[in-house]
């Protein structure tokens, strides 16, 4: 989505004035709908104490109005199209509905309600229709063509080109290049996409909510903590069966299982459940389905001109093409494997010890795995979590962010928010410039759903040449504070607060020359901003500054942060393992070239033969139940997380060369990448940055592949 320069929607208005003026006449009905007016607020922030939800389905369609109105008014130049008449309008265009529906995703997200989910089913057929208005009209596509056909001959800036040729990919990348009867063929292909993607997912669904097994007997806990024993009771009643135990094959309640039952038919059972989703020949099966949707895939890439879906996909990528990615996995692959194989055989002994008298198999992994991280790291997250109360982690943040960049985080009082418990503050330059605004939203509560993650209400844009501030925020679902104690968090709470802070950073950094930001970043690298930060979270220098003990003030002792160090190695090699298993089959479905009926399951087990998974390790998905590739838009996607890891260590190395709070270093990377991620080639731009690619080292370490 894009926002909009003022200044070129002031010339559209005095061109076209008799189209705006009945909008404005439009508004003056609105009465009390905050949306038509112009806000008053600190830093024009959203008023959300006047929003009511029946404000935005009347705003929608005034935004979506407006934006049309934009898009005619690039259409009726007379003049030949030209990037100040086409391109920066196109790029201006449509800066209300942005921002309105940034603030109506937020809440969906953040503080939902059954109404607002209503409004939200209204708002997406009308939302994607007027995307497709824009996107399938020929008109436009013909003046974009026009500049993109000259762009050789015009001094563009290198942003003005990205932008340029991004856009022009985005029109031809949806059929603007077809025939009408090939444009038939890939609405009618996006059609059957999107039922089968449908069907994909609900098969999923309904696998994981029947795939359980019912313990009867208390003799069958055996192993199992109180906690976990708890869990299976509860889900038992949350099913009407009273005095049972029931364990899932969803993550959570599986897990725990694994790790813990001493009962190794049961752990099979289990266990088999979850990785047969989907392929157990019945009504459920999805493998008619993948392939379904691999196959139509093929023809809609060929269609588009691309020799297979991986291509088509990773074109708008920093690794730009299949042959890259390959590359980097097998590169993984080798001493992740050899890793693994290590590991099994430790878990082997420790059978063995015990003479277990079988052949490690994968439900016993968990087990054997928790069984030697025990002897190995024992140590309790009761001990840790007091130096980690979440003011001092809040604290420790803006230290860091002072001393690499001099920013400072003011406290805003009084601020309008949509929820009580939202703080807000002021980022400041050194020099003491207004930012942006940062809203932080830290614990659960209903309305909210799970999981972390960051945004902005408004991205940062240029009016009058000057620029308009951002708005970012940051929502999370951390342990509460008790009558007693504050928030304490959990070491992974701690790093998922770096890192969703790494995305607000980025965002309050942005420069926003061009807009086309957020959605337009290069999937790959989108992670970057945001990974990097977690490096930080247990450097000891940091940590001095920021985990004291919130009762007795005592930094963290060195010998606990030593051990937090080398447990965070322990199983690298079983789970990076899995996981690439995972990301080659993603690209192995996405690299075909040809339709064919294949066979899913013996395809599945080719892949995994020439790569020589062993036994003991299940892919971290299987195809059947890939709900990332075949449901979820990570389709030639899913090696992107270890991609951005790679990333996100080389560029922290460069930190650690100079010292992890050096400025220079700092200054580089905010200038290169903070402020500039999807206004160029992000390949490039890390370059600036590095002053090299990327290397997989660091990111080997990391993971304990190669030695320190
Ligand atoms: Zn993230």
């Amino acid at each position: 989505m894009h926002k909009k320069t003022v200044f070129r929607l002031f010339i559209l208005m005095m061109l076209f004035g008799a189209l705006i003026q009945p909008a404005a006449a439009r508004e003056s009905h609105q009465g009390g709908n905050p949306f038509f007016k112009a806000w008053t607020t600190p830093f024009r922030v959203p008023p959300f104490e006047k929003i009511k939800n029946s404000h935005f389905l009347p705003a929608f369609k005034e935004g979506i109005r407006r934006e049309q109105i934009e898009i005619d008014a690039i259409l009726a130049s007379k003049a030949a199209p030209t990037f100040a008449n086409t391109i920066l309008p196109l790029d201006n265009s449509g800066i209300f509905l942005t921002e309105l529906e940034a603030i109506f995703r937020s809440l969906l997200d953040a503080e939902t309600n059954d109404e607002l989910q209503r409004i939200a089913q209204q708002v997406e057929p009308l939302l994607a229709e007027h995307r497709d208005n824009i996107t399938l009209n020929e008109k436009l596509f013909a003046r974009v063509k026009a500049v993109y056909d000259q762009r050789d001959r015009l001094s563009l800036s290198t942003e003005e080109r990205f932008q340029l040729e991004l856009r022009y990919r985005h029109f031809i990348r949806n059929g603007a290049l077809l025939d009408p009867k090939q444009k038939f063929k890939l609405r009618e292909i996006n059609q059957q996409l999107a039922l089968l993607t449908l069907d994909f997912a609900k098969k999923v669904l309904a696998e994981d909510n029947r795939s359980r097994i019912v313990i009867n007997n208390p003799a069958d806990w055996i192993g199992l903590p109180p906690a976990v024993v708890a869990m299976g009771a509860e889900t038992a009643k949350q099913l009407g069966l009273e005095d049972k135990w029931v364990y899932t094959v969803k993550v959570p309640s599986m897990t725990p299982f694994l790790q813990y039952s001493q009962k190794r038919e049961l752990r099979e059972q289990l266990h088999r459940l979850y990785f047969t989703r989907g392929d157990r020949d019945d009504e459920l099966d999805n493998k008619e389905n993948a392939r379904r949707l691999a196959n139509l895939r093929i023809v809609r890439a060929r269609l588009l001109g691309y020799p297979s879906h991986a291509d088509f996909v990773l074109e708008e990528r920093m690794a730009k093409n299949p042959a890259t990615v390959n590359a980097f996995l097998k590169q993984l692959w080798t001493p992740a494997l050899k890793r693994a194989q290590n590991e099994a055989a430790d878990l082997q002994s420790l059978i063995d010890k015990e003479k277990g008298n079988f052949q490690l198999a994968s439900w016993d992994w968990w087990f054997y795995a928790e069984k030697l991280r025990q002897q190995k790291y024992a140590f309790d997250d009761t001990v840790l979590r007091p130096y980690f109360s979440l003011e001092n982690i809040r604290q420790g943040i803006f230290t860091l962010c002072d001393k690499l960049w001099g920013l400072k985080f003011i406290p805003l009082k009084n601020m309008p928010v949509y929820h009580p418990e939202v703080e807000v503050y002021e980022a400041r330059e050194a020099d003491g410039r207004h930012l942006g605004v940062l809203y932080m939203d830290f614990h659960p509560r209903p309305g909210k759903r799970g999981g972390a993650w960051s945004g902005t209400l408004r991205d940062a844009y240029y009016q009058n040449g000057k620029r308009q501030a951002p708005i970012s925020f940051l929502v999370c679902n951390f342990t509460r504070p008790t009558a007693d104690a504050p928030a304490l968090l959990s070491i992974d709470e701690v790093t998922t607060f770096f890192h969703e802070f790494g995305h607000s950073l980025r965002a309050l950094l942005d420069d926003g020359r061009l807009r086309g930001r957020d959605g337009d970043i290069a999937w790959d690298i989108v992670e970057l901003p945001s990974q990097i930060m977690e490096n930080w979270a247990l450097e000891p220098e940091l940590l001095d500054l920021y985990a004291r003990h919130y009762q007795t003030g005592q930094p963290i002792p060195t010998e606990l942060v030593a051990k937090l160090k080398q447990a965070g190695l322990f199983n690298q090699g079983f789970e990076t393992t899995e996981f690439l298993a995972a990301a080659i089959l993603d690209m192995a479905w996405h690299s075909l070239t040809a339709v064919c009926d294949y066979d899913v399951r013996q395809f599945e087990k080719g892949v995994m033969e020439f790569i020589g998974l062993i036994p003991s390790i299940v892919s971290r998905y299987r195809t059947t139940y890939f709900k990332h590739i075949f449901s979820g838009g990570y389709s030639a996607g899913y090696y992107s997380y270890y991609w951005a890891g790679v990333l996100d260590k080389d560029a922290y190395e460069a930190f650690k060369e100079k010292g992890i709070f050096d400025k220079a270093t700092a200054a580089a990377f905010r200038a290169n990448i903070l402020e500039k991620l999807g206004t160029e080639d992000p390949a490039e731009l890390y370059r600036r940055f590095r002053g090299a690619d990327p290397k997989i080292e660091p990111f080997l370490k990391s993971k304990g592949l190669i030695e320190e």
